[in-house]
């Protein structure tokens, strides 16, 4: 039996708002997912309850607040499976995460005349702190191509990857082709000619389960706003060999062990990454919403999405001059898309008088719009929450302006 998607949609409110005083159907999932009244509820609770900065306080609420950020950490470990809680540490998002790495691992371990690699599939977060690593260090940035079809080519990883490649950052899941990358196959090949890899989980966490150490990942990076979590929190998960090497990035409190004008120690794992007062009251939520994505269970999500993409894949193609962007093998529910003779703001913009919320644009990932020589594509990114009768809603849309532009 597949997820029955009903079941759940009162418990994100938003799904029953009107806009234009028509009902919102929100296919905007890729850049942001809804968050249920489970995670809002908890945001609530401790800021009436409990707020009071973590960690450095020894009455109740400092260590109630305290023991939810802390139990968060513990969720976050367990959701994937990194090996200890210590190699998890919190920060605003995916893009901060990247940057702490690309910063800290980048002024550690790469020189002038180095290289990193990054797939031309990358969203702008996992290229340009890279680009600007490259550029303060004198190194080089190299590109792992894919192929029309929006399937990376991994095969020319063997030229790609010399004894100055110094890491290899690549996403799981692309979030304007929705292809799902090998990962476990990169990472594997990489390894064997002693390369890290840093993986984007950013779109991956809320439709797969994922697994850091079977993967054996080294850093592994995603953001709580697109798995039904607060905005302004994500995680950046690294192996305990590297975390322990690296430089503090940010200085400040909390990640100290002793401060003096002379010299200042730095604290262990994990605070050593995370100055300053954290994003506490998010994190908590972050840790509700993955116990309500875990009570739901990621294979039944994953399914029920897939069979959302096959109906949406269907219907889109029997639509005479749309084309999709990003036809791989494997994808999960996002689907790019253009209609000849219309411009994706265009289609876009009608499609929200009507209701539909899509996003339209290069989605951040301008090199993917390059490589197709285009300017943009409407984004259509299905949750576990949506139904088949709002792709019905989104066809009937896309058909209307269709006949508007004579097309
Ligand atoms: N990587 C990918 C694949 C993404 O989809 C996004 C968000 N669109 C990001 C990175 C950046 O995430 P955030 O804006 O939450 O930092």
């Amino acid at each position: 039996m597949s997820l029955d998607p009903h079941k759940y949609r009162q418990d994100f409110p938003i799904l029953s708002e009107k806009v234009y005083g028509k009902s919102l159907v929100y296919f905007d999932n890729a850049a942001t997912t809804q968050t249920p009244t489970q995670v809002t509820d908890v945001l609530v609770e401790y800021y009436n309850k409990y707020n009071s900065n973590i960690h450095r306080g020894v009455h109740y609420l400092s260590n109630k607040s305290t023991e939810g950020a802390e139990n968060a950490r513990l969720k976050v470990q367990k959701f994937i499976n990194a090996a200890h809680s210590h190699e998890v540490i919190f920060t605003a998002g995916t893009t901060e995460s990247i940057n702490l790495v690309a910063n800290s691992f980048g002024e550690c371990y790469v020189s002038e005349g180095d290289e990193v690699i990054v797939s031309e599939m990358e969203h702008h977060s996992n290229i340009v702190p890279w680009q600007m690593l490259c550029q303060r260090k004198k190194a080089t940035l190299k590109v792992l191509p894919f192929n029309d079809k929006g399937e990376l080519m991994t095969e020319k990883l063997e030229d790609l990857i010399t004894d100055r490649t110094k890491i290899l950052a690549v996403n799981h899941i692309s979030n304007s082709l929705g292809t799902i990358n090998p990962i476990k196959e990169i990472i594997d090949f990489a390894h064997s000619k002693n390369v890290p890899v840093l993986i984007d989980a950013a779109q991956s966490v809320q439709h797969k389960k994922i697994d850091v150490q079977a993967l054996d990942a080294d850093f592994l990076v995603f953001s709580g706003h697109k798995l039904y979590g607060p905005t302004g929190v994500g995680v950046l998960y690294g192996k305990e060999k590297y975390l322990n090497e690296m430089p503090p990035w940010q200085g400040g409190g909390e990640m100290i062990k002793e401060v003096t004008f002379e010299k200042t120690t730095y604290n262990e794992l994990p605070f050593k990454f995370e100055a300053g007062t954290p994003n506490y009251i998010d994190t908590i939520g972050l840790g509700a919403a993955i116990d309500y994505v875990e009570a739901i269970g990621l294979d039944e999500i994953d399914a029920y999405e897939q069979e959302l993409l096959a109906y949406a894949t269907a219907k889109f193609e029997s639509i005479p001059n749309l084309r999709i962007y990003g036809t791989a093998k494997n994808k999960t529910s996002v689907i790019s898309f253009l209609v000849e003779g219309i411009h994706f703001y265009d289609m876009g913009m009608l499609l929200d008088q009507m209701g539909i919320a899509v996003r339209t644009g290069t989605h951040c990932t301008e090199p993917v719009m390059q490589h197709f020589g285009i300017d943009g594509t409407v984004r259509a990114s299905f949750a576990f929450y949506n139904t088949k009768e709002e792709i019905d809603a989104l066809f009937a849309g896309i058909e209307k302006v269709c006949k508007m532009f004579a097309v």
